[in-house]
């Protein structure tokens, strides 16, 4: 079964041209499964719960009645929050902001959220907002077909998480997302990133199944709690995008990287 990510849509064009060619050869579901049937089976997947999945991806996907799962921050439905990431951006502009988005992935969570606290505090800058999508917006497309499940509560990197952190992080997202009516036991990991007591802590509290993001077709009979899934964007042209569905550009991307290296030594 192939699982693919999205993360923003930026444009219907592209991303309808994307689905017009998965509709035609697979069966699209939103529940992974490893019957042997499955072979032709895909599942469309967007992290984040970005507004422009509603604004352009779900006009598309309502059009071919495709379903999909988009998995939600819990903390920020309903507010002005900004994904954290774009405040990076936002206070140390795009290339220096990018770069430390990046490099505090790889930091403790509290010492991640404590440097983002003080950015706040000592920049001249308004707090940065973000419309976020409502429950009303989840609603209708949940109604439509649109599954919405479990992206954690405040999207902190789960291998960089104490067992404390670990634990309200998957308690409030489970508690939110039942309240409301969504998926609460299907999970996809924050940046894709996983560690033993994260998956251990999952699986206590009722998680079905995890995804990851490795750009990896998932092989069968593997743990549930670590589903690979593929990385795409709606702007990857078709050529790329018929690669990776084929599994090659996995396969290739270690040489084309390691060939980037050897050409930077040379
Ligand atoms: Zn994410």
């Amino acid at each position: 079964m192939v699982v693919l990510t999205y993360h923003k849509i930026k444009q219907k064009s592209e991303f309808e041209k994307q689905i017009q060619y998965l509709s035609e050869h697979y069966q699209i579901v939103d529940e992974f499964t490893e019957s042997k049937t499955a072979q032709r089976q895909l599942i469309i997947t967007a992290d984040d719960g970005d507004p422009s999945f509603y604004y352009h991806a779900f006009p598309i996907l309502k059009k071919y009645k495709i379903p999909a799962i988009l998995f939600v921050i819990t903390d920020l439905i309903n507010s002005q929050k900004a994904f954290w990431w774009d405040e990076f951006e936002y206070y140390l502009g795009r290339e220096e902001g990018n770069k430390k988005a990046w490099e505090v992935k790889t930091w403790a969570n509290s010492k991640r959220e404590a440097f983002l606290e003080e950015l706040r505090n000592t920049s001249s800058k308004p707090l940065l907002k973000y419309k976020q999508l409502t429950t009303a917006q989840l609603k209708e497309m949940q109604e439509a077909g649109i599954r919405i499940a479990n992206h954690s509560h405040t999207h902190p990197m789960f291998d960089q998480c104490t067992d404390q952190e670990l634990e309200w992080e998957i308690k409030s997202s489970i508690e939110i997302l039942k309240d409301l009516g969504f998926t609460h036991d299907v999970f996809a990991y924050p940046n894709g990133n996983y560690s033993e007591l994260a998956e251990e802590r999952l699986k206590e509290f009722g998680i079905k199944q995890a995804f990851l993001f490795d750009h990896k077709i998932h092989k069968s009979s593997l743990n549930l709690l670590r589903i690979s899934r593929l990385a795409v964007n709606d702007n990857t042209p078709m050529w790329k995008f018929k690669l990776i569905l084929s599994g090659w550009h996995t396969k290739l991307l270690p040489i084309t990287k390691g060939f980037a290296k050897l050409k930077n030594k040379l």
